[in-house]
């Protein structure tokens, strides 16, 4: 076909001639300036992961242990970031297997400003109402994971059952943990017992690798939390695992692993943790799925001298 036939077949030939009606979504996003809802698509054989955005953080040099701000800037620039304006992603994810819709953490709500809490417009974008959740499974019970599923002190999805590793309930639950701690990690454990307390009727803990739902597994990856754990999805060969906070600053952490962070309630337990999976996922060429990995936080990783590297997963063009 030649281009000026191609051009003249309707309904292009509108838009050619710069008269074509441009449907209500995209003008909306072409007169707000903002971006498109982050929600991403993902497909894991029959199972579907949706990726959605909560929004995101700046974490620097002094929230993190065994690195100097001149060490992290420059393995910021080896990384094509800039260390001023870094964003750490907080990321949660929809996995709709079988019958089930399931919530992978629930974001930070109100708890962490406003460049946060963006869970709920995104999940309305992807057409998931908070009523049809069935399952919320918690990765960890810190704030930016877990103060989503409240709202005004009530279960955010009131019929969800709320999962759980049992180390982390019985962690966050027992006060006498936090006796010396300072009023940040006294806040994360009453939150912690609170949103355990609105869900208390619908409670199931898992310890091990237990199956959480169909095609879902619990992969305990203690040191970050006592309980904190990943999601490992499987459908047929296919694979993705949830490893939520295996890494927090994402351009520092995969060239060196051994950099903790200050939230770790056990950060020598929490590097090795850290060690073993990026071992692990590099050997197995898994797709892992991160908390605070850049929005959509679907990566592949490689080894890359002493340390690894992400390369980032391919639009799922499937869907
Ligand atoms: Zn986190």
């Amino acid at each position: 076909m030649h281009r000026r036939q191609f051009l003249a077949t309707a309904p292009l030939a509108g838009l050619a001639a710069g008269t074509g009606a441009v449907p209500a979504l995209a003008q909306g996003f072409a007169t707000t300036g903002g971006q498109v809802p982050a929600v991403q698509r993902f497909a894991v054989g029959d199972i579907t992961v949706t990726c959605l955005s909560d929004g995101s953080l700046h974490i620097g040099p002094d929230a993190l242990i065994g690195i100097d701000a001149a060490g992290y800037s420059e393995l910021m620039e080896a990384g094509f970031r800039d260390p001023d304006t870094f964003r750490s992603a907080v990321n949660a994810f929809v996995i709709q297997t079988g019958d089930e819709t399931i919530l992978v953490d629930a974001g930070t709500a109100d708890a962490m400003g406003p460049d946060l809490g963006r869970l709920p417009e995104n999940l309305a974008a992807a057409g998931i109402d908070p009523r049809g959740v069935t399952k919320l499974l918690a990765t960890h019970l810190h704030p930016d994971h877990v103060a989503g599923a409240l709202k005004g002190g009530d279960a955010a999805f009131p019929n969800a059952e709320l999962v759980v590793n049992e180390t982390d309930r019985t962690f966050w639950s027992d006060e006498s943990n936090f006796s010396g701690a300072g009023e940040m990690v006294q806040g994360f454990a009453s939150l912690a017992r609170n949103v355990l307390s609105a869900y208390s009727d619908r409670l199931t803990t898992f310890s091990g690798e237990d199956e959480v739902a169909p095609g879902v597994t619990a992969m305990p990856l203690p040191g970050h939390t006592p309980g904190h754990s990943g999601y490992m999805i499987a459908s047929g060969d296919a694979q993705l695992l949830i490893w939520a906070d295996i890494v927090h600053v994402a351009p520092v952490q995969m060239a060196r692993p051994d950099i903790a962070i200050g939230f770790d309630v056990d950060p020598g337990q929490a590097v090795e943790t850290r060690r073993q999976i990026l071992d692990r996922v590099a050997t197995d060429r898994m797709m892992v799925a991160g908390s605070h990995i850049g929005f959509p936080g679907l990566v592949q990783i490689a080894r890359d001298g002493d340390g690894y590297r992400m390369v980032p997963a391919q639009w799922d063009y499937s869907l």
